[in-house]
């Protein structure tokens, strides 16, 4: 095949070891998913099965993504950039790409990550003067205070929705999801606390 010659041969093999960086795209959304890298072997078994492979650095050997999940990347189109030293790979993906789970590795973890930041910062008001801080003087007005905040939240919360008032939803369920972060807080529990127990779940319906 000319194109896939083309393709290989155009690429600056030498420049990074004889890997160039590939970063995968969702072909519909644009949603950039995760980056890998592939040597000229991992390029060429690409093109021929229609299955995105790397060449995987950790297990220094081809890996076709999905080989262990199921969570393969159907194959759509490959560019290379303007210097000839990274890929484009344009993929419909059947299921997560990222191995914890997400569509995308940066995305989603992306909200999670502000979320923990989030959390951390309200456990470091704990004990501060409530005359500053909002969630400081929610600390300080005690367990009852937070729970109800938490009830009145949450039923804002449904009523926006209720109403098909979507930006309302947004800010209400903000506002819930803060003061769910404060009450848990309050009560020595986390995030973490909540994604185990999910999770537990999630494999307990699996099993
Ligand atoms: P999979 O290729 O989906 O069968 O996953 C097999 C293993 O490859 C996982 O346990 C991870 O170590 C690794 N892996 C899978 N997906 C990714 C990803 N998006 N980024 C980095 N490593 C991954
Ligand atoms: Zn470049
Ligand atoms: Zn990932
Ligand atoms: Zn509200």
């Amino acid at each position: 095949d000319i194109g896939t010659e083309s393709l290989a041969s155009g690429l600056d093999w030498d420049k990074q070891d004889g890997l160039i960086p590939a970063v995968v795209q969702h072909h519909l959304t644009g949603k950039v998913l995760m980056l890998g890298y592939m040597d000229k072997a991992a390029l060429a078994k690409t093109l021929e099965t229609g299955r995105v492979t790397f060449f995987s650095r950790s297990k220094q050997r081809l890996w076709t993504k999905g080989e262990t999940s199921g969570n393969t990347l159907e194959l759509v189109a490959i560019d290379k950039d303007c210097d000839n030293d990274s890929l484009l790979v344009q993929v419909l993906p059947n299921g997560p790409t990222c191995h914890k789970g997400t569509e995308s590795c940066w995305v989603d973890g992306k909200a999670h990550a502000f979320l923990d930041n989030l959390a951390r910062l309200i456990a470091s008001r704990k004990g501060q003067s409530g005359d500053t801080s909002y969630t400081a003087s929610l600390f300080a007005s005690g367990t009852k205070r937070i729970a109800q905040k938490v009830g009145e939240e949450g039923l804002e919360t449904a009523l926006a929705a209720a109403t098909h008032d979507r930006e309302e939803l947004v800010d209400e369920a903000s506002d819930l999801l803060f003061h769910l972060l404060v009450l848990l807080e309050d009560q020595q529990l986390g995030l973490a606390d909540i994604s185990a127990r999910l999770m537990q779940r999630h494999q307990a319906r699996q099993g």
